[in-house]
């Protein structure tokens, strides 16, 4: 049941405690991808999660800005703090609990939310509001394509999803300005901090092996593996 699309009695009546909340970015991934790769992906991901699963579990509206000021040289991108996402995030778990949902897999789709979702997440679960445990799809799926930043897994995902969206005759753009890793590192030390001190076109690895077979089969082993914590928070004592 996704909540956006129901009443307030729909959700009254629910017979669950579990939600999911999908969690992204709106920020920069190349000239030939959305400035909504990650929460469209983590919105799908959720969705098809929810679909599979056995028995009911809520789909709250994504939280579509996070932590990208990284990202900040490209048009278009936004970003809050850590501390006002920790925050927001925060009371939205803790809204989720107050209607009775209080067992929460937050589908991230953004590698920069990652650190400031764990916190979140483990003091919910310490206080006892809510027992919430981040996912991030793209750590546990493999793909024999790499992950780079709007780079083969993320636009094939995207190419499932919403074709429509990617503009396939720029990927000559987004190659040649493509960097190929998440810094400049010496001495295991990261000298860059803003994204575009190691991308000239947003992109990290070349998108052009992307194809929509690969989206599919990423998206269903994401959503399977979405499931089985869903499966386990639910069963979980607490
Ligand atoms: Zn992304």
């Amino acid at each position: 049941m996704h909540l956006a699309a129901n009443s307030w009695t729909d959700a009254r009546d629910a017979d669950t405690d579990l939600a999911i909340l999908p969690v992204g970015s709106t920020e920069q991934h190349g000239p030939h991808a959305p400035l909504g790769v990650d929460f469209m992906t983590a919105e799908a991901i959720a969705a098809q999660a929810a679909q599979s699963y056995d028995d009911e579990v809520v789909v709250a509206p994504s939280v579509p800005v996070g932590i990208a000021e990284e990202h900040r040289a490209f048009d278009g991108t936004l970003w809050v703090t850590e501390d006002s996402f920790r925050d927001y995030v925060g009371d939205v778990l803790r809204s989720l609990a107050h209607s009775g949902f209080d067992r929460v897999v937050v589908v991230n789709g953004h590698g920069g939310n990652t650190d400031a979702l764990a916190e979140i997440c483990m003091r919910v679960s310490r206080d006892g509001d809510c027992y919430a445990v981040p996912f991030t799809w793209f750590d546990v799926v493999d793909s024999e394509l790499p992950l780079g930043h709007g780079g083969p897994v993320e636009t094939s995902v995207m190419l499932a999803i919403a074709p429509q969206l990617i503009q396939q005759d720029r990927y000559p753009e987004a190659a040649e300005g493509a960097g190929d890793s998440f810094g400049e590192f010496v001495a295991g030390a990261n000298l860059a901090y803003d994204f575009d001190e190691f991308s000239g076109s947003g992109n990290l690895q070349d998108p052009t092996p992307a194809s929509v077979s690969e989206g599919e089969r990423l998206l269903e082993a994401a959503a399977e593996s979405c499931v089985e914590l869903l499966e386990a928070v639910a069963e979980r004592e607490r």
